[in-house]
């Protein structure tokens, strides 16, 4: 079984449209994908109708990748600083009337966020438009939108550069979003039926780390694993969460977190184990998988 729990589409800073990510999950011989949107389901319904007709059984589960902040790492300067955190949840009802709201205002934010960037560029003399970044109404935006914008007008070699660059957390362009506290997102998702996931927790180039020992608490609130194997862990990082994991009862997941063009990581670069799949499914009690029944019904014919 290959399982890749983790990817974006042009409903956020993908390059590939809900229905091509499914056909590109049958090319790279997927079993199950998940589509991980930022911060909006919107491209749930195209990505179903894509699996329901695929040309070979596969299930499709549906997730969001939620922006959320948690408590930075201990270290001896600053106390409670937050950081920023991605949340990993499937499974849940899209029409909770909580994650409706609260990822409305994310969006809302999200787009603030990006136009002060812009504007800060424009106003130091780069070729930026803020208004172009807005072009297309579908996508819910975020700093690769801006990132692709330097590279095509030659401002910055590669997307690697923007990040390392005008995008990073430390430039003088950057502008915090206001994130939700994943402790509250752990609880919405749980009680709209889903499970949640810690994205890359130990990605340390996007940024710093948030406290492990909140991992432990998240657990106790609901949250259901972590993902350990990710390109942007190394094998002591990957460790540490396995280990972290046992610990506290979590899952463990991996996954590609795959953005078309607008990353070079390839579909099913990173997979889940089927134990860990199904360990994370059955805790779900919201939506269901997309495929597992005609998956079934087609093995038994
Ligand atoms: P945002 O959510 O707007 O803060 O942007 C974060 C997104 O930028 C992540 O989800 C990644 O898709 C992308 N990103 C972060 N670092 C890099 C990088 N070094 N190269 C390419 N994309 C990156
Ligand atoms: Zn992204
Ligand atoms: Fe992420
Ligand atoms: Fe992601």
């Amino acid at each position: 079984m290959r399982i890749d729990l983790h990817a974006h589409t042009t409903a956020s800073d993908g390059t590939t449209a809900p229905r091509a990510l499914v056909a590109e999950a049958v090319t790279a011989g997927l079993d199950v994908v998940a589509i991980t949107d930022h911060d909006t389901t919107a491209g749930w319904s195209e990505a179903t109708e894509a699996a329901l007709s695929a040309p070979r059984p596969l299930s499709l589960v549906r997730g969001m990748e939620w922006s959320c902040e948690a408590r930075a790492e201990p270290d001896r300067t600053e106390q409670n600083r937050r950081v920023s955190v991605h949340l990993l949840c499937y499974l849940f009802d899209p029409d909770d009337p909580a994650i409706v709201a609260e990822t409305e205002r994310l969006r809302g934010e999200r787009a603030r966020r990006l136009r002060v960037m812009a504007e800060r560029m424009a106003a130091d003399g780069l070729p930026v438009d803020a208004d172009a970044l807005f072009a297309d109404p579908g996508r819910v935006p975020g700093r690769p939108h801006l990132a692709r914008f330097l590279v095509d007008r030659g401002v910055v070699e590669s997307m690697q550069a923007a990040f390392a660059g005008p995008l990073s957390t430390d430039s003088p362009y950057y502008e915090r979003k206001r994130d939700t506290p994943v402790e509250d997102a752990v609880r919405a998702v749980t009680a709209a039926g889903g499970v949640t996931v810690i994205a890359h927790p130990r990605a340390r180039s996007r940024g710093p780390l948030m406290d492990m020992a909140q991992i432990v608490e998240l657990a106790e609130s609901g949250l259901a694993g972590v993902e350990a194997d990710h390109l942007d862990h190394d094998a002591d990082d990957r460790a540490c969460l396995r280990d972290l994991a046992s610990r506290a009862g979590l899952v463990v997941t991996g996954s590609s977190d795959f953005h078309g063009g607008n990353k070079t990581v390839r579909l099913g670069a990173e997979l889940t184990a089927p134990d860990q799949y199904a360990a994370l499914v059955q805790r779900a009690n919201g939506i269901d998988v997309v495929g597992t029944l005609r998956a079934s019904a087609d093995e038994g014919a």
